[in-house]
């Protein structure tokens, strides 16, 4: 039993049952028991592993991806290079790195990392520790200090909380985390029906709504808007707002049930890039994409750079770049695990890029409106 299912069942008792996105902000950001605020859950030995965590290359790509990017800005004497949900700090790292053949966009450069989980904070600052520029450290984006900014989100948003409503009896009603009989969690409907969804679909169909993701990109759109810049945003997704429901939990790298071991296992849904878009256009933003993070990989050059590393590399090396390259960019990875073949990221993952009007198209979003 995880030490924080006891906290939940007494939340429960006293006050109700929880909305799923309290449940799942519990689950994942409670202060001292929460699943971010008290692992570092990636690799071969935790629950998942990420582009940055899969090939250097993903981050050096970005970084030089930003460099551009600052051109484009006009190149501004400082630049705020933020990343929102930066794990261990690879991405950073790497980004940081490649940034570092560009040495005018280099000098002009302050990271900030935008992190709730203390321990991964912590994995960050020993990451960052020898890096030549300044690095500080926000809970949030609203303290990232004004001025223009390039903003990276990688798999970010998908581990924020959702909504869920069921449609019952001609109704939409909230999906919520009670106790059965048996004290085990288990899925309800509020009482009250939700008015202001109008949509018309069959008995037991689910709309997933992420509040939480929305409101943060209406922050950050805004604040591009107002200072100047652009934000690229990476995950998994799907390109139109459709019914149904995407959260699933996954630990030691399997999908367990999402009511199991709260704050042991990672729980993420799919992102809906068009409610993200929508959110940052309603704020005066320009969003270019979503383009599959295949096709912008390819667009950033990753073969260029797979070719470059592989002629200081020996067989082995080599080997690993290969699989690394199939996996970021393609469909399919061809890659066997126990229990199956891993999906590439090269199509379930898409980028968008959100700027301030007027911005010309950032690398990579060339041929998109
Ligand atoms: N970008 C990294 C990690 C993705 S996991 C990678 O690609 O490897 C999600 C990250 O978001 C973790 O660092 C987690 O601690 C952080 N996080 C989750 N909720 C957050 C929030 N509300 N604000 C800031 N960071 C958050």
């Amino acid at each position: 039993m995880s030490a924080l299912e006891d906290y939940l069942r007494d939340l429960i008792v006293q006050d109700g049952p929880l909305t799923l996105e309290r449940y799942m902000g519990l689950a994942l950001g409670h202060p001292t028991m929460g699943y971010y605020t008290t692992r570092d859950p990636f690799g071969a030995a935790g629950d998942f592993t990420t582009a940055p965590e899969i090939s250097q290359m993903f981050g050096e790509l970005i970084g030089l991806w930003a460099a551009e990017t600052w051109v484009a800005m006009g190149a501004p004497p400082r630049l705020h290079l933020v990343e929102i949900g930066p794990g261990r700090g690879t991405l950073m790292q790497d980004a940081l790195r490649a940034a570092s053949v560009a040495p005018a966009f280099a000098q002009v450069i302050e990271a900030h990392l935008v992190e709730t989980s203390p321990v991964l904070a912590q994995a960050q600052r020993d990451k960052l520790a020898a890096v030549s520029v300044p690095v500080s450290w926000h809970s949030a984006i609203e303290t990232v200090p004004p001025g223009p900014a390039i903003v990276i989100a990688n798999e970010f948003f998908d581990a924020l909380p959702v909504r869920h409503y069921v449609s019952h009896a001609g109704a939409w009603r909230e999906r919520l985390v009670g106790l059965d009989a048996q004290n085990r969690f288990t899925f309800g409907l509020s009482r009250e029906v939700e008015p202001s969804i109008k949509v018309a679909a069959p008995e037991g169909s689910v709309i997933e709504i992420s509040a939480v993701g929305q409101r943060i990109m209406a922050t950050l759109a805004a604040r591009l808007v107002e200072q100047g810049g652009a934000a690229l945003i990476i995950d998994y997704g799907y390109v139109e707002t459709a019914l149904g429901e995407t959260l699933q939990a996954l630990r030691r790298h399997r999908f367990v049930d999402p009511l199991d071991c709260p704050g042991e296992a990672d729980l993420t849904t799919h992102v809906d890039f068009a409610a993200l878009a929508r959110a940052a256009r309603a704020a005066g933003a320009h969003v270019y994409g979503p383009v599959t993070q295949g096709a912008l990989l390819t667009g950033l050059g990753i073969f260029e750079r797979a070719r470059a590393l592989s002629r200081r590399a020996d067989a082995a090396q080599i080997a690993t770049l290969e699989a690394a390259l199939l996996r970021l960019v393609s469909g399919q990875s061809g890659l066997e695990v126990e229990g199956g073949v891993v999906d590439g990221m090269g199509e379930l993952f898409k980028a968008i890029c959100v700027t301030a009007p007027g911005m010309a198209a950032p690398a990579g979003f060339e041929a998109q409106p």
